[in-house]
């Protein structure tokens, strides 16, 4: 028979076992407390606490392969990286890699339009959170949508795959495995300026593999890490670049259609 104190010991060590194996499903947090609060919201930037879009995982983008229009600046076509100005990245097998020399900005000028560009993050898995696959499509040279491997790789909300980092989660996580090609379908708004005073804020639209991840969203400045976004005036058009963070990841077939305003 049991005594009280068998029972009682039982009863420490079941509760015990529970505690571990609840601490081991809780999904661990990344991100920051310290940070100041997103204007309009009520989570600070890169909140460690904010909620995680709901994950999608789509069997394939379905706009692989888009062709540009006629009127379209096509701004890489997989042969060389003649439209683009800074890091020397690997150019082969139709797509370009990033390889630590540096971000890429194209030569022409670009302000609102649409923008289609896929990409991939490295087969191999390395690194977590914001160390894994990470690099960016910044608009302007200001507004990033953000570039991660985000499938099955917790990161702060506001900095996973097609974020606007450092201010909004994407709507739902509808990013493919490593190694698969994906595709970002942009619209973009570009931010209007009269003199120092900003008249309208930038824009935009994202589907990430063909789903509306941001619907009009207004953009809140220029990206920031653990900053507040902020706009300062610039001109209408500038230069897109794409952020070499030192991970290899690939991009291809990325053209541009550009809108009145
Ligand atoms: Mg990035």
């Amino acid at each position: 028979m049991k005594t009280q104190l068998q029972a009682l010991l039982g009863a420490v060590l079941l509760t015990a076992l529970m505690a571990v194996a609840a601490d081991e499903k809780k999904q661990p947090k990344v991100g920051y407390t310290d940070t100041p609060l997103i204007p309009g919201q009520k989570w600070r930037v890169h909140d460690a606490d904010r909620p995680q879009p709901k994950v999608a995982k789509p069997e394939a983008s379905p706009t692989l392969g888009a062709k540009p229009p006629k009127d379209a600046v096509v701004l890489f076509d997989g042969t060389d990286l003649a439209q683009w100005a800074g890091g020397k990245w690997k150019v082969e097998n139709g797509y370009m890699e990033i390889n630590k020399t540096g971000g890429v900005s194209t030569k022409e000028p670009l302000g609102s339009m649409q923008l289609h560009l896929e990409f991939a993050s490295p087969k191999e898995v390395k690194g977590d959170s914001q160390g894994r696959g990470n690099s960016g499509v910044i608009i302007m040279g200001k507004y990033e949508v953000q570039v991660l491997d985000s499938y099955e790789n917790v990161t702060y909300a506001d900095g996973q795959c097609a974020s606007l980092y450092g201010q909004y989660p994407p709507d739902v996580n509808v990013s493919l495995p490593p190694g698969e090609w994906q595709t970002y379908d942009i619209e973009f708004h570009a931010p209007q300026f009269s003199g120092d005073k900003l008249e309208k804020p930038a824009r935009i639209t994202v589907k990430h593999n063909g789903v509306v991840v941001h619907n009009d969203r207004e953009i809140l400045g220029a990206v920031s890490h653990r900053g507040l976004p902020k706009y300062a005036p610039h001109a209408a058009k500038l230069p897109l670049q794409l952020q070499d963070h030192g991970n290899p990841v690939r991009y291809r077939n990325i053209w541009a259609v550009p809108l009145a305003n």
